[in-house]
């Protein structure tokens, strides 16, 4: 057999190879902490749950239209006014199977050999995989401790080139739960203007999950950019709904097309009671999203005071999403080794930076979406491990 080059070159997300790994650790009887997946340890608010239940039994068993129910576009168009202030015709909305098909779709409507696509680099690992299998060269954009894990619009314009077709960002950011502020995202979209060619997917997942009281700089609030901007987002992370597989993208004139069409092609529509879970999700009562941003906003305090006591462990507050991104280089271990180390010697599950990125090394990636006790036990095993163990 022989199939085509570029699968040679695809990646993966390594956060589910650690999740099996931890659950085949945990099947033989092991006690395991899971800080490695990315996804609320909340229930799907009952409310949402019903209205799936209730859409099937009301007999929605058929397709849907490629793009989405027309109900749960305009829902979406109007949650973005809501929130944002921003006008968007449900004819610019299109609901996916998730948040990754829109960074897969995108990428692979600009990424072919000779063009150069941009990403956060440590990043969500999906973004630099996709380019490389388009063949497109991935130019990484530093995301710096020293920044806050803020993206600097100087140092991701200087990277632009002639050859520059998209440039990914991503606040609130995993792995490092960095949120750009306002003030660089408007230098970053006024350098822009030099670079009318130039597409911009802006990945806002966690847009709902930001703390402090920041508020999120949604990029369609810059109409010097509409034209070019992909906005990926979705239900995962906000309601507790990962296994759903539901997210939505706005695409820019005829990228909308495209994106049906490639919809038409891969799988036809979204899951009909999904998306009636979608509007009940965005049109009922958004008092579980709060709860949880309060819950994940004390965890959050309660892993950085821990993990910031931990010998040669250091690490900042992360603005956004769920995840701490501690500095482990004065520890003396190298970021995979000691993430490996901790499962299979603590139970703890974690992530290596460098699966990142190559800027990754040196920082280890936790989920707090766990319980506080769980968390308070995991430092605790981490601590005791770092204390008595020399680096491999
Ligand atoms: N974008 C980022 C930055 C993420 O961290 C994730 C999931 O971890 C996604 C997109 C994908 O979300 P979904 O599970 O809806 O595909």
């Amino acid at each position: 057999m022989k199939t085509v080059a570029n699968f040679d070159r695809i990646g993966e997300e390594n956060a589910f190879a650690v999740l099996a790994r931890a659950t085949a650790l945990a099947a033989q009887g092991r006690d395991i902490i899971n800080l490695g997946i990315g996804q609320p340890d909340f229930r799907t608010p009952e409310h949402i749950v019903e209205a799936a239940i209730k859409a099937l039994q009301d007999g929605h068993h058929g397709y849907t239209p490629a793009v989405g129910i027309l109900p749960l576009r305009e829902a979406v168009a109007n949650d973005l006014h809501r929130r944002y202030g921003v006008q968007v015709s449900p004819d610019e909305v299109m609901i996916m199977p998730g948040g990754k098909p829109t960074m897969f779709m995108s990428i692979l409507m600009f990424g072919e050999p000779g063009v150069e696509i941009m990403y956060p680099d440590p990043g969500f690992p999906i973004y630099r995989s996709m380019i490389e299998y388009t063949g497109a060269t991935p130019v990484p954009v530093p995301i710096r401790e020293e920044n806050g894990f803020a993206f600097s619009a100087d140092e991701t314009l200087s990277l632009i080139t002639d050859k520059t077709r998209l440039i990914i960002i991503n606040s609130p950011a995993n792995p490092t739960g960095g949120v750009t502020p306002k003030a660089e995202v408007d230098k970053f979209v006024a350098g822009l203007e030099k670079w009318p060619e130039v597409a911009v997917m802006s990945d806002e997942i966690y847009d709902q999950l930001i703390y402090d009281g920041r508020q999120h700089v949604c990029l369609l609030n810059y109409p010097s950019i509409r034209d070019r901007l992909i906005l990926l987002n979705g239900w995962s992370k906000t309601y507790a709904m990962t296994g759903w597989r539901l997210g939505y993208a706005i695409w820019p004139g005829k990228l909308y097309e495209n994106a049906r069409k490639l919809a038409v092609n891969l799988h036809s529509c979204v899951n009909a009671s999904a998306q009636y879970a979608g509007i009940a999700a965005l049109t009922g009562p958004q008092d579980a999203v709060a709860h949880m941003r309060r819950e994940f906003d004390k965890r959050r305090k309660l892993v950085v005071e821990g993990l910031n006591k931990l010998p040669g462990v250091s690490c900042i507050t992360p603005a956004g999403a769920f995840y701490a991104f501690p500095n482990v280089k004065q520890t003396g271990w190298k970021a995979k080794p000691l993430a490996n180390a901790l499962l299979d010697e603590t139970g703890v599950a974690l992530i290596g930076g460098p699966d990142f990125g190559m800027l990754g090394e040196g920082y280890l990636r936790l989920s707090y979406a766990n319980s506080a006790e769980n968390i308070l036990k995991a430092l605790d095993r981490m601590g005791t491990f770092l204390a008595s163990r020399k680096a491999a």
